[in-house]
């Protein structure tokens, strides 16, 4: 992470942005501003070894731009062993667009940035992400035609969610076949951590299969839809913490496994759909193995999306999108034992299976 006193630095002869691209393998950091619309984008391609760097573009109020350039340079480096673990022709970006969604937004905006994305010539294919709506992504597709994850009326492959909900549940199934050698979940008491456009699919899931679902949200609406519709019972976020539980599924903001929440949680399995879970990697990551819990990591199992946006790009076949994301299964199973084989954690034993496939094709 780049931290201010390293940028004030000025005599230091290295730069501080490029040394952490080194640090974590980056091609390329793409700075994008315009005065007329306002425009403040950061575009990160972290690897285009196994194909064009997809990830979507956030759009964020971040409190600075030390903050966005550290979220775009890690959430496109996940985009790599996203794209990599799932085996998809794809590598790894990210775009984030600094300013406040809700007040700051412009067709005009959108439509320039697009005109950025297209200076990458195919090398950076954009997509939708936190902060970020359909509609915005057809103003973006008029400037550029490197956009995937259009709405399904427009020839695209739509709302990625319900598979990434479909990838999640696999995911979890697969974790409980390992932990408890049935992968059953009818009964087990679930805390499904927010009930969004993932979290609510994953719910109805759930419900199918009879499991006993607990829900938080901060949104009243969602959690009232959640209990309404799947019979999900409404929990306060810091007492579902202290809850016994069977599993718990972070499907709300990152970085939601930390000291606090580990400190707390009482479950045998964590599964989620939301990214960059563990606050930190290392460290929360073998607090996990201590303890006995089974970590589905979330850049796998949460792959349902991608797998239906480079079907987009390569000829939409619903198919091959559902045996892929069933796929998540058998891949979670596989890191499991790598991870106990080699006394590794589960989230290192899934990135060295995605950077060992990119060595080997950087190899050939
Ligand atoms: P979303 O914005 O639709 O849903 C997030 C939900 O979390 C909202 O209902 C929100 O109110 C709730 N929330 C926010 N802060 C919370 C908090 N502190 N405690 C409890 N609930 C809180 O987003 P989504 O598309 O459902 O994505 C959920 C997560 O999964 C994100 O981390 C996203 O990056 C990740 N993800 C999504 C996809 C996808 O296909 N949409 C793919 C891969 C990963």
């Amino acid at each position: 992470m780049i931290k201010l006193n390293d940028v004030q630095d000025v005599r230091s002869s290295k730069n501080p942005i490029i040394s952490e691209m080194s640090r974590m393998g980056h091609e390329q950091v793409v700075f994008c501003q315009d005065q007329l619309t306002g425009l403040n984008a950061i575009i990160a391609i972290h690897s285009t070894t196994l194909g064009p760097a997809l990830g979507g573009t956030r759009m964020w109020n971040y409190s600075n731009e030390l903050e966005a350039l550290n979220d775009v340079l890690r959430l496109s480096r996940g985009m790599t062993f996203k794209a990599s673990i799932s085996g998809l022709e794809l590598g790894g970006g990210k775009a984030v667009i600094i300013g406040d969604a809700k007040k700051e937004k412009t067709d005009g905006l959108m439509r320039r940035f697009g005109e950025f994305v297209d200076t990458l010539n195919g090398h950076y294919v954009t997509a939708e992400d936190v902060g970020m709506t359909p509609h915005d992504m057809e103003m973006i597709r008029q400037t550029t035609s490197h956009v995937s994850g259009i709405p399904k009326s427009m020839g695209g492959s739509g709302d990625p969610s319900p598979v990434t909900a479909y990838g999640v549940f696999m995911g979890m199934k697969a974790s409980a076949k390992y932990k408890w050698g049935s992968d059953d979940l009818s009964g087990k008491k679930i805390l499904v951590e927010g009930v969004g456009h993932v979290g609510m699919n994953l719910v109805k899931l759930l419900s199918k299969e009879g499991a006993i679902i607990y829900s938080t949200d901060i949104s009243e609406e969602r959690l009232s839809i959640a209990a309404s519709d799947y019979g999900a019972i409404i929990v306060d976020k810091y007492e579902a913490y202290e809850m016994d539980i069977d599993v718990y599924a972070p499907c709300a903001l990152g970085a939601s496994v930390n000291d606090y929440s580990l400190g707390r949680l009482n479950c045998e399995i964590i599964a989620g759909a939301a990214n960059n879970q563990l606050a930190d990697e290392q460290r929360h990551g073998q607090i996990i193995l201590d303890k006995g819990i089974v970590y589905a990591p979330d850049f796998l199992i949460n792959a349902g999306g991608l797998v239906s946006v480079y079907s987009e790009l390569k000829g939409y076949d619903f198919a091959e999108i559902i045996s892929k994301t069933e796929g998540i299964y058998d891949t979670t199973l596989e890191i499991f034992r790598k991870s106990e084989l080699e006394g590794i954690t589960s989230h290192e034993a899934a990135k060295q299976i995605a950077q060992a496939r990119i060595e080997r094709v950087l190899s050939e």
